[in-house]
C-alpha cells in the first residue's frame, strides 16, 4: 500500500471523527451560508502526483472548494424544486458508502431486500397498489425515461414488434401526447430514438396548465385506433397543475394508449389530506415516475420508477450473460434499468421513512405547501407583484414590475434565498419552489421582507 492510503487506514476512526466533526460544523453553519454563491472561478490544481491523504484532502477541500458551495441544503433556496437531506437520510447516506453494497442483484446479499422493501413503502405512500413493482433510478429524468422505454415496447406488442429485439425501424412513428410535458420528456424521447418531435402538444385549458381532456379525446380519435403514448403530469414545475388522471382514465375505454404520469414532485400531494385528490387515479396509471431527491428530502440522487408491467421493463432492460444470475422469479435490478451496477440508494429512502413515517413526511409536505401560500399572500400585497397562477400546492410563480434576471441575481447576491426565472404564458416570472424539511413560515415571511426591499 502506497504509504498516504497505508496512514490513512491506520488512522481511519481518526479520519471519520474529523470528516463528522467538519460536517457538523458546516450544518451548523447553515444559516450563515450565503444560500447561493456566484460560482466564481477556482483555478485547477494540477493532477496530484503522491496525493495528501484524506486529512490533506479535506483541508484542499476547505481551502478551495468548499467556501463556494451554496446553502442549497438550507430552508430557503428556493430554485427549481429543491429539497434538503434529513437527518435520516444523511446518516443513510452515510451508511450506503459505508457499506458500498452493489444494488444490482440480489446475489449474496439482502441489500436488494432493502431495495424491495422501500419500494413497497414509497407505493404504499403514493397510494399505488400491488400491481405496481417499483425500481430506484438516479431522478425524475431517468424514471421518466424508464417509463417511457416500457411504453415504447408496449405499443411495439400492439403493432407486433419488438422494439427491444427489433429496434426502431421496424416500428415507424409513436404518437406522444402531452398537455404540457417537462423538457426531461423531450430529452427521454429523444435518447429513446422517438425524437423530440414525436411529442404532439395538446391544448391546455385557459390559463392552466391542466391537458384540456376534450383536445386529448379529439387527438387520440385522429389516430384512428393505433396506439399511442400519453403523458400526464401530476405537477408542473410552473404553477404546480395537475391533469385530471380520472378523465383522462376514462378515454382508454375508447382509445388504446400507455399513461405515464410524471408525478416528480407532485405525487407527494398524496400526503396531504387537502391535495391527495389531484393524485387520484395514479394507481392506474401504466407507469409512474417521482423524484425522492425533492420532496421527500433525500441527498443526490435518487428517484423511483413504477410500473405495472415489469414483463415488459425485462424486455427491454434485461441483461443476460453467463457470469451473471439467470432471469427466474423476481428480476434483478439490473435487468430493469439502464444501470449495471448501482449505489444502494434506496437506503437514504428507506432511513428517512424509517425514522419519520408517513406522518413526520406528511408534516413536511404540509409545512412547505404552507409556507408557499404564506408568500404567496404576502406578495399579493406587494405592489406591482402579480401572481400568474393561484398557488395549488408548493410553488409560488410571479411577475415582477422589474427585470426578473435582476431580481433572481439581486435576491442570490443578498446571500439570503435564491429564486429561478421562468417564463409562463410568454411573461418573464420568477418561481419559489418549497420543498425543504427545514422551511417555516418564517422563512417565506423572510423571502417576501427581502423582495419588498429589492423591487422598485
Ligand atoms: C424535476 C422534474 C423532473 C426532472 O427531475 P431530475 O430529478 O432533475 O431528473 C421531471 N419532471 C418534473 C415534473 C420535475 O419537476
Amino acid at each position: 500500500m502506497t504509504s498516504p492510503l497505508a496512514g490513512d487506514l491506520a488512522a481511519l476512526p481518526d479520519l471519520l471523527q474529523t470528516t463528522r466533526d467538519y460536517a457538523v460544523s458546516v450544518l451548523a453553519g447553515l444559516d450563515d451560508r450565503p444560500v447561493a454563491r456566484d460560482p466564481a472561478s477556482v483555478p485547477a490544481a494540477p493532477l496530484p502526483a503522491e496525493g495528501a491523504g484524506t486529512a490533506g484532502a479535506l483541508a484542499e477541500f476547505q481551502r478551495r472548494w468548499a467556501p463556494g458551495f451554496s446553502g442549497s441544503a438550507g430552508p430557503r433556496y428556493l430554485g427549481f424544486v429543491t429539497g434538503g437531506t434529513t437527518p435520516a437520510a444523511l446518516a443513510g447516506d452515510w451508511l450506503t458508502g459505508t457499506f458500498d453494497q452493489n444494488g444490482s442483484n440480489r446475489s449474496g446479499s439482502s441489500a436488494a431486500a432493502l431495495e424491495d422493501e422501500t419500494v413497497g413503502w414509497l407505493g404504499e405512500m403514493f397510494g399505488l397498489g400491488a400491481e405496481h413493482s417499483g425500481t430506484f433510478v438516479s431522478g425524475a429524468t431517468m424514471s421518466n425515461l424508464v417509463g417511457l422505454a416500457i411504453a415504447r415496447e408496449w405499443v411495439g406488442d400492439r403493432r407486433g414488434v419488438s422494439v427491444a429485439r427489433h429496434g426502431l425501424a421496424a416500428l415507424g412513428e409513436i404518437p406522444v401526447l402531452s398537455g404540457a410535458a417537462h423538457s426531461s420528456v423531450f430529452k427521454s424521447l429523444s435518447i429513446l430514438g422517438l425524437g423530440r418531435d414525436s411529442l404532439r402538444p395538446v391544448a391546455t385549458l385557459p390559463d392552466r396548465e391542466a391537458v384540456d381532456v376534450t383536445a386529448l379525446a379529439a387527438a387520440l380519435e385522429a389516430l384512428d385506433g393505433s396506439p399511442a403514448i400519453v403523458v400526464a403530469n401530476a405537477g408542473t414545475v410552473n404553477t404546480v397543475d395537475f391533469d385530471d388522471l380520472r378523465a383522462i382514465l376514462a378515454l382508454r375505454e375508447r382509445y388504446p394508449f400507455w399513461l405515464h404520469v410524471d408525478a416528480a414532485f407532485g405525487g407527494f400531494a398524496a400526503l396531504s389530506p387537502a391535495h391527495a385528490h389531484l393524485v387520484d387515479g395514479l394507481a392506474e396509471a401504466d407507469s409512474v415516475c417521482v423524484d425522492l431527491h425533492k420532496w421527500l428530502n433525500v441527498p443526490y440522487d435518487g428517484a423511483v420508477q413504477f410500473t405495472r408491467h415489469r414483463d415488459l421493463q425485462v424486455r427491454v432492460f434485461q441483461n443476460a450473460a453467463a457470469y451473471l444470475p439467470p432471469i427466474t422469479g423476481t428480476p434483478d435490478h439490473f435487468h430493469l434499468t439502464p444501470e449495471n451496477s448501482r449505489r444502494l440508494r434506496a437506503l437514504t429512502a428507506w432511513f428517512t421513512l424509517a425514522a419519520y413515517g408517513v406522518a413526520g413526511h406528511r408534516e413536511i409536505v404540509t409545512r412547505a405547501i404552507d409556507a408557499a401560500h404564506h408568500l404567496g399572500e404576502r406578495l399579493q400585497a406587494v405592489p406591482g407583484v402579480q401572481l400568474l397562477a393561484p398557488v395549488r400546492l408548493n410553488v409560488v410563480c410571479f411577475a415582477v414590475p422589474m427585470d426578473v434576471t435582476d431580481l433572481a441575481q439581486a435576491v442570490a447576491d443578498s446571500g439570503e434565498a435564491f429564486l429561478t426565472p421562468t417564463v409562463y404564458q410568454g411573461k418573464p416570472a420568477l418561481r419559489a419552489a418549497f420543498s425543504n424539511w427545514r422551511t417555516t413560515r418564517a422563512d417565506a415571511d423572510r423571502v417576501a421582507g427581502l423582495l419588498e426591499n429589492l423591487l422598485p
